[in-house]
C-alpha cells in the first residue's frame, strides 16, 4: 500500500486521530488501495455504518478523501464509490502547522505589549487596564493582585515557535 510509510509517522497519526477521532480512527488509519463504499468499509472493519460515514465526512472535509455517486442500473439506488487522497496529507499539515505558528506570533506579542497582574488565591490573571480598574484588588476574593512575569510563558513559546519554523522549514 502506497501510504503505509505515511501512516507508521505518529506525528500523522496524531494528525488523522485529531480529525476523526478514535472511533473514526479504524477508517483513517487503513485507507483502501482503490474506490471503496461506505458498506464495504464498515463491514471490512467490523464498524457502525454511521461511524464510517463519519470518519468519511471529515476526511471528505478535509480534501483527504473523495467521491463519486454510482445509481444501479436495477434498483435506481445510488451508491457512493470513496477514493482516499492522502497525498493532500502532508500539504495539510503544513497549512495547519502554518495556523499555528500565526496565532503564537499573535500570542507572543500579546504577552510581550501587556503587563499582567495576578490573584494568587483564585489564579486569576488581569491585564494591567483590568488590574488599575478593579484597583488592583481581585473582584473575587478581594485579596491585592500582583504584579507577574509572563517571562517564562514568552520562552516557553520562542521555543514553540522556533520548533516549528524548523519543522516548517522557514528558519
Ligand atoms: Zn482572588
Amino acid at each position: 500500500m502506497a501510504f503505509e510509510e505515511l501512516l507508521e509517522d505518529p506525528v500523522v497519526q496524531k494528525y488523522l486521530n485529531e480529525l476523526v477521532g478514535p472511533k473514526g480512527m479504524p477508517v483513517a488509519a487503513a485507507p483502501p488501495d482503490g474506490e471503496v463504499t461506505d458498506e464495504e468499509l464498515a463491514e471490512r472493519l467490523g464498524l457502525e455504518l454511521n461511524d464510517v460515514r463519519r470518519a468519511l465526512f471529515i476526511l471528505y472535509e478535509n480534501d483527504l478523501a473523495s467521491y463519486r455517486r454510482v445509481r444501479d442500473e436495477d434498483s435506481g439506488w445510488l451508491t457512493y464509490l470513496w477514493t482516499f487522497e492522502y497525498d493532500n496529507i502532508p500539504g495539510n499539515m503544513m497549512d495547519e502547522m502554518e495556523r499555528l505558528l500565526e496565532a503564537l506570533d499573535e500570542r507572543r506579542e500579546y504577552e510581550l505589549d501587556n503587563e499582567f497582574y495576578l490573584c494568587e488565591v483564585c489564579s486569576i490573571r488581569f491585564e494591567f487596564d483590568e488590574a488599575m480598574d478593579l484597583g488592583f484588588e481581585c473582584p473575587e476574593c478581594g485579596s491585592q493582585v500582583e504584579s507577574m512575569e509572563n517571562e517564562h510563558l514568552i520562552e516557553a513559546m520562542d521555543e514553540r515557535i522556533e520548533d516549528l519554523e524548523h519543522e516548517l522549514g522557514v528558519a
